[in-house]
């Protein structure tokens, strides 16, 4: 099993190829997530992040607002002081009028020496079906909105995603707290690595022929010609023998015919038994949306078969009253959302501070049935 790391002052998740950042589960939202292949890292929420050292923010490319309760945002601010002198981008992503809510906290500040400035906002609002704006919001016009074009796609699905950067993606899913609340789900891509060992048994050395076997791999195009590169081409290595026959299996090429220089083709699908898959890593994270039925699924389907759910649960069972009043999600209807989608490994925060006296019963509730699978500050506090 992998290591599962968490600091009490900051939550420090480490899983899969994920590195999680945030505050105490009692604490004001926000996360910052990091994956080892996602260049720079994304932030879910800006409530209390100051926890955050100024390298952690500087480095967050992409921001997802749920929705602009003050514990959700008022951190912002501090976001804008750490980049203004940089010449970034940050992209936002929140619900419909998030471009108004950055504008006016950027307004009760004074702009008259930021002409030189290049630091832009990239904001995206986002409804049920799609978005429903987009606007640049450059710091030397005094963050006033450009309209501009989103750039975003669809998956097979239908459903509006973003491109992240290295091939990762942005998904969401619009949930009722009274108001819209965003939950976001990123995706890494399925990658693939080559044998190394295969390689050297098959006496081929590295080229740009790996990069195209293993786009053929993911695009599916097993027919794609590929030339592999030997390590001796001219009389061979003494292994282009076996070579031939092994990367020939189901072709008609020979090692002798297929040096670094002239070398023939195979199809795609011939060399694929040297490639190992990766699947995809994703994290989701929901907070902040009511336990009604239709809020129930849809969180289902955004969170299935994450790598981790990061999710609210704010009140215990013998308060669920209170849930459906404040429109916040209890620890079990949050673990049964977890259960039916099949996710692997749950955090749940946002809990109400009324427990912070009761934590060992807190933490009783969160982890019943589940434990190999939660990650909870209160776990490693008994650790
Ligand atoms: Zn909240
Ligand atoms: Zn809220």
């Amino acid at each position: 099993m992998e290591t599962n790391t968490i600091n009490r002052s900051t939550t420090n998740i480490t899983q899969h190829s994920y590195k999680i950042f945030g505050a105490s589960p009692f604490g004001d939202i926000s996360f910052i997530i990091k994956h080892t292949h996602l260049l720079g890292s994304i932030m879910m929420d800006c409530g209390n992040i100051s926890y955050y050292n100024n390298n952690q923010v500087n480095n967050v490319t992409h921001l997802c607002i749920s929705h602009t309760h003050m514990d959700h945002f008022y951190g912002f601010d501090r976001i804008i002081r750490s980049m203004l002198i940089s010449s970034k981008k940050l992209v936002i992503f929140g619900p419909k009028g998030i471009i108004d809510n950055v504008f006016y906290r950027t307004q009760s500040y004074t702009w008259n020496l930021v002409d030189s400035y290049s630091f832009e906002l990239e904001i995206h609002e986002l409804n049920n079906t799609g978005v429903h704006k987009s606007a640049l919001l450059p710091a030397n016009k005094q963050f006033q909105p450009q309209p501009i074009e989103c750039n975003c796609i669809l998956k097979n699905n239908n459903k509006t995603a973003f491109t992240l950067n290295n091939g990762f993606t942005l998904t969401y899913e619009i949930f009722d707290h009274g108001i819209p609340s965003v939950g976001y789900r990123i995706e890494s891509p399925r990658r693939v690595n080559i044998s190394e060992t295969k390689m050297m048994e098959l006496g081929l050395k590295g080229g740009k022929w790996v990069r195209q076997l293993k786009e053929a791999y993911l695009d599916n195009n097993p027919e794609t010609d590929i030339t592999p590169d030997y390590v001796n081409d001219a009389g061979g290595s003494g292994s282009a023998g076996s070579a031939g026959s092994a990367v020939s299996a189901g072709s008609a090429v020979s090692a002798g015919d297929a040096g670094d220089t002239g070398g023939a083709s195979v199809p795609a699908k011939s060399l694929f038994h040297m490639l190992q898959e990766s699947p995809s890593e994703s994290v989701t994270f929901a907070t902040d949306l009511a336990p009604t039925q239709e809020n129930i699924h849809k969180a289902t389907l955004l969170a299935q078969n994450s790598s981790i759910l990061i999710m609210e649960g704010v009140f215990m069972e013998e308060d669920k009253e209170q849930a459906h009043i404040k429109k916040h999600l209890t620890i079990n209807i949050a673990k049964k959302i977890f259960l039916d989608s099949s996710a692997s490994q749950l955090y749940l925060f946002h809990h109400s501070p009324r427990y912070e006296v009761f934590k060992r019963k807190l933490n009783y509730c969160i982890c019943k049935g589940i434990e190999d699978r939660i990650l909870t500050l209160s776990r490693r506090e008994e650790d």
